[in-house]
């Protein structure tokens, strides 16, 4: 069994712990172990066969101590990094969090899905334009997801999608 460490990244309020528990309890809620501070191992099967352990280091709360966020990142071979629809600024945090990780790992090439989170925000509350974004974040080969934690929306692909995602590039160390 292959093992995934994943770590969620994004500004406070984003959604990533309602993200992490809905994925774990609509999919797996008898296999997952919630362990110390927000660490969680989930087995995944994917599309096609394997079994995957994933293990999930949801980071809320770490950003007081910046030391924790980087051993996060350096200890993590894949990143969802999460940002709200309704709220522009978390799309800027999302970049700077995308500018931390390839500046710690020291390269471009690592699995990444951005994840839009809160689609279910009303038309008129919506602050992020999805084309404009999914391009953007498209150049570098990362990929981009829609998500509402709040309706189950994509919880679970947007960890299968990493994972194949995970398949193609060489994971970071
Ligand atoms: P975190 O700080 O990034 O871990 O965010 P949380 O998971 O704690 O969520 C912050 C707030 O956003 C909570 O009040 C959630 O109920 C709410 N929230 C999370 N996901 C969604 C969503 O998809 N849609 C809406 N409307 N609210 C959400």
């Amino acid at each position: 069994v292959k093992e995934y460490k994943v770590a969620i990244l994004g500004a406070g309020g984003v959604g990533k712990t309602s993200i992490v528990t809905r994925f774990m309890n609509d999919t797996f809620s008898n296999v997952y172990i919630p362990t110390v501070g927000n660490h969680y191992t989930q087995l995944m099967k994917i599309t096609g066969g394997e079994y995957y352990t994933l293990e999930i280091i949801d980071t809320a709360g770490a950003y007081e101590f910046p030391a924790m966020m980087d051993l996060s990142i350096r200890t993590s071979q894949a990143f969802v990094i999460v940002f709200a629809m309704n709220d522009k600024k978390t799309l800027d945090r999302a970049l700077a969090f995308k500018q931390q990780v390839v500046d710690i790992k020291d390269r471009e090439d690592i699995p990444i899905i951005f994840v839009g989170n809160k689609v279910d925000c009303g038309y008129d509350e919506m602050q992020v334009n999805p084309a404009e974004t999914e391009a953007m974040v498209k150049i570098n080969g990362y990929l981009y997801l829609e998500a509402s934690a709040k309706y189950n929306i994509n919880p679970k692909l947007i960890f299968s999608q990493l994972i194949s995602q995970g398949l193609s590039i060489p994971l970071a160390d």
